[in-house]
Parts: C-alpha cells; structure tokens; sequence
C-alpha cells in the first residue's frame, strides 16, 4: 500500500509538472509553465518560435501579458537569434527542405534518373537533378559546388569594387569549407580564403568579409590600424561582424570538399 501511494503520488507530481498552457499573447506565441516559484522567469524555446514563461501558481495572465508586453523587443531579438543559428546547422539535403542561398529561402527539389546531373533555380524551388539515383554525400557535392559557383560569380564584381578603392591586387579568390572562419587571407602572396556558406547568408556579409580579408593585405594584425582601415573603407563593418557572430558556418557533410 504504502509503496504503490508513493508511485501514485510521483505521477502526480509529474503530471502537474508537465502541465503547460500554450497561448499567444500581444502576437507572441507563449508556452505558461505554473510551478510553486516566487518570480516569473522567460526563456526563448530552442526552435525559437516560443517563449517559455514560468509563473509562480497565483499570477494573473493580465500580469504575464504585462511582462510579454515589457521584454517584447528582446524576445523577438532573441527568436531571430535563435533562428538564425539553426539555420547554420547541419544543412539536411531531402526533398522539401529549405535551402538558403543569399539569406532567401528555397525549398529542394530532388530529380533522380533525368540523363544528365545540373543544380537550377526555378521560382522558389533549387532543383537537384541527378542521372541515377544520388545518396546523400552525392547530393551534399552538388550542392557544395553550386555554392561554391555562387560565391564566385560574385567576386569578380566586387574585386572590381574594391580593388581600386584600396589600391590593391589579390592575386587569387579561392573558395572552401572552413568550420570556424569566414574567410582568412595569406597576405605575403595576397590570397584569399572564403567559407562557402557565405553564399546561404545575405550577400552584404560576403562584402563585409571580402573587405575584412583585403584590408589584411594593408595589414595582417588586427590592430588599431586594421580597425582603422575598415572604418574608413566599411563603415558599417561592426553591425556585420555581430551579425556573423550570432552564426556558425553550417557543418556539411564530410565527403563535400
Ligand atoms: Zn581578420
């Protein structure tokens, strides 16, 4: 008896502890967790698409409205955040998934067996075609490589930009999977590096890195001279940069090189 009151009272206790009540308030969508707490806590979800609200037992909602209203700049600040990191995931390459190219969302389209392998555009579809059937490394290559075709497309453009403005020459514009960098530059033989999945970004943060890694051909610290440079030729470049920090470049497949 005394056993099976004690299990009973566990169920209890979590079931009240997993009661949750899902709502939208001022157009915020919220999830309200009522515990035995004195203070009311506010926690963005992991998908970022709620906010987790833990109320003490007696609070009004008109209270909890109250604090949505309050900290609705910083839920929505922290949604796009969180957003914005998830989309630096591992990308998955299926049928109806999003792909990102230049910040827009694409959904994929995979195409097997159509005598001859090509990666299009089509509306708001990317199309991966294939001759045969393609695994998941096969398509992850495709769609490296269109990246890759994407990002040089570009520089020439702005090579053309920037290069008179600074006064200098880079030698070679070279694209590649890098985990932790957007870009780098070996500045004794002004060669530049760039992550390739700057391409599913808005193309403003390739220009932002293009010019980072060309004013380390002027100087390769990152010193007050460096910092200089950028403000006069990007001044704009510090929204940029915190824009880059809250993401990660995506962790592609390891067989895409
Ligand atoms: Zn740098």
């Amino acid at each position: 008896m005394k056993r099976s009151g004690q299990i009973k009272s566990r169920q209890e206790h979590q079931q009240k502890r997993i009661k949750i009540e899902h709502t939208v308030i001022h157009g915020v969508p919220v999830a309200i967790h009522r515990k035995k707490i004195k203070h009311i806590y506010l926690r963005i979800s992991r998908n970022g698409d709620e906010v987790q609200v833990s109320a003490p037992l007696a609070v009004q909602q008109s209270y909890i409205a109250a604090c949505i209203a309050k900290r609705k700049e910083w839920i929505e600040k922290s949604f796009e955040k969180v957003r914005f990191r998830r989309s630096s995931a591992v990308p998955v390459i299926e049928e109806g998934a999003e792909i990102l190219l230049w910040g827009k969302p694409y959904t994929l389209l995979i195409r097997e067996d159509t005598g001859s392998s090509s990666v299009q555009i089509d509306h708001d579809a990317v199309i991966l075609s294939f001759r045969r059937q393609a695994d998941s490394e096969l398509r992850t290559k495709a769609l490296v490589s269109w990246y890759r075709d994407r990002i040089a497309e570009r520089i020439p453009d702005l090579a053309a930009k920037w290069e008179p403005i600074m006064g200098i020459n880079v030698n070679e514009w070279r694209t590649r999977r890098m985990k932790t960098r957007w870009g780098s530059c070996s500045y004794k033989s002004k060669r530049i590096w760039l992550n390739l999945d700057l391409a599913r970004h808005p193309v403003e943060l390739l220009e932002y890195i293009v010019v980072h890694e060309m004013v380390h051909i002027l100087e390769p610290s990152h010193n007050a001279r460096f910092y200089a440079l950028m403000g006069k030729y990007f001044p704009d470049w510090q929204k940029y940069r915190k824009e880059l920090k809250q993401l990660s470049p995506a962790s592609w497949h390891s067989a895409a090189q």
